[in-house]
């Protein structure tokens, strides 16, 4: 059988992946399990997915080629304007499938886990555009930290629920979500906001997500007469705009892949989110992936500028691309993420998310060639980020 960097029929991607979940979760997991491809698979299905990615999120997003920053680094640079989406960022894709998922499955009610906020955001729009009931958990200390995120969620009518255990952040989010979907599950989905979780969801999340790469192939084809890039780059949290980014071109070769970590204040500072160089093997949230620990398995605090990256795991894809060095993966700091993010508003016009602005980064990691043709995942819009730009640049 030929080799494949996608999921296999028991829920890994080599060596990595799988459901290691409490018993009480088996029930959820395994009607989902049984259920989604089946659904996925459904015309009626892909009929409404579609409708709602055109004419609510507004898809295709643009492939734009950005003229000005392939002349300062002298390579050909696309740019897949997922920041053009209907709520600023990609998460938007994966909320709306999942939506529908959850109806078909008959659920009325939705749970989910949120750090930053945009997942949080993207969940309680597709709740409110479907008039379903939206629960979502949020540490304590990000309540604090992300208050528009928070009055958007209330201003969409989700309820939202603070985590008061352990470091009160993302993953004790997570776990009270996981908790609640215990209690609850007959009538309740858990919206996953990324290509973690115990199988099916990183697959799921991903396939939702391919609409990226499927829309990158035709128009590549279209701009260049060819589906098919030298590189491919989009940043990694847990992993779901990369996933999106490089789903149909996983087994081609051909395409490089590269994936952009956060560094933090440097990836030997104690302060970094950089998973795959600094993980080990381990099980976060359902998952066998790379997860960053301490020599006893507790599970480390991660750092990031930006709060879409500093998930203490990655996505099983991505540790696999990793372990197999199908993807090469690079780690940048919060200072040459802030200063791309600069750089590329004053060369282009577009403010970048600050997780974005890491992928941006690599031209000053990396040189290319005049003729390579390279597509970044611009997953999101840097509105949301605008304090943090203003207080790092005095602005
Ligand atoms: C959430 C987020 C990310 C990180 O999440 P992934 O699942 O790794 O894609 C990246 N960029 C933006 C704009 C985000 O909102």
């Amino acid at each position: 059988m030929k080799e494949t960097y996608n999921i296999n029929e028991k829920g890994y991607y080599g060596e990595f992946g799988g459901a290691y979940i409490p018993e009480m979760l088996y029930p959820n997991v395994e009607e989902l399990r049984q259920n989604y491809l089946k659904i996925m698979a459904e015309p009626s299905f892909q009929k409404e997915f579609h409708a709602l990615l055109k004419d609510y999120v507004g898809r295709p997003s643009p492939l734009y080629f950005a003229q000005r920053l392939s002349e300062k680094y002298n390579t050909k640079i696309y740019l897949k304007r997922e920041d053009l989406n209907h709520t600023g960022a990609h998460k938007i894709n994966n909320t709306v499938g999942q939506i529908l998922m959850a109806q078909r499955l008959g659920k009325t009610r939705i749970i989910a886990e949120t750090g930053a906020g945009q997942h949080g955001v993207a969940t309680a729009t597709v709740c409110a555009l479907m008039g379903i009931e939206c629960v979502v958990y949020m540490g304590e200390k990000d309540i604090a930290r992300q208050a528009p995120n928070v009055a958007r969620m209330k201003m969409l009518g989700a309820k939202v629920v603070p985590a008061l255990s352990g470091s009160r952040t993302l993953k004790d989010a997570t776990n009270e979500a996981m908790r609640d979907w215990i209690n609850n599950p007959v009538n309740t989905h858990y919206i996953v906001g990324s290509v973690v979780g115990p199988h099916p969801f990183p697959d799921m999340v991903a396939r939702f997500q391919a609409i990226v790469s499927e829309e990158i192939k035709s128009q590549l084809l279209e701009k260049e007469g060819t589906e098919n890039p030298d590189y491919l780059i989009a940043c990694v949290g847990g992993g779901s705009n990369a996933a999106g980014t490089y789903y149909h071109y996983l087994d081609n070769e051909t395409v490089k892949i590269i994936a952009v970590e956060a560094a933090g204040l440097g990836i030997d500072s104690g302060e970094s989110a950089a998973t795959s160089v600094l993980g080990k093997e381990g099980i976060i949230h359902g998952s066998k992936t790379l997860l960053m620990q301490t020599k006893d398995g507790q599970i480390t605090e991660p750092y990031s500028i930006s709060a879409g990256l500093d998930y203490p795991g990655v996505g099983p894809m991505h540790a696999n691309l990793y372990k197999t060095g199908r993807a090469e993966f690079i780690a940048i700091t919060d200072d040459e993420a802030m200063t791309a993010g600069l750089e590329l508003s004053q060369l282009e016009g577009i403010i970048p998310a600050i997780e974005t602005s890491h992928a941006l980064a690599i031209f000053e990691h990396k040189t290319f060639k005049p003729n390579d043709i390279i597509v970044l995942n611009l997953s999101g819009r840097g509105d949301k980020d605008l304090q943090n730009y203003i207080d790092y640049f005095k602005l």
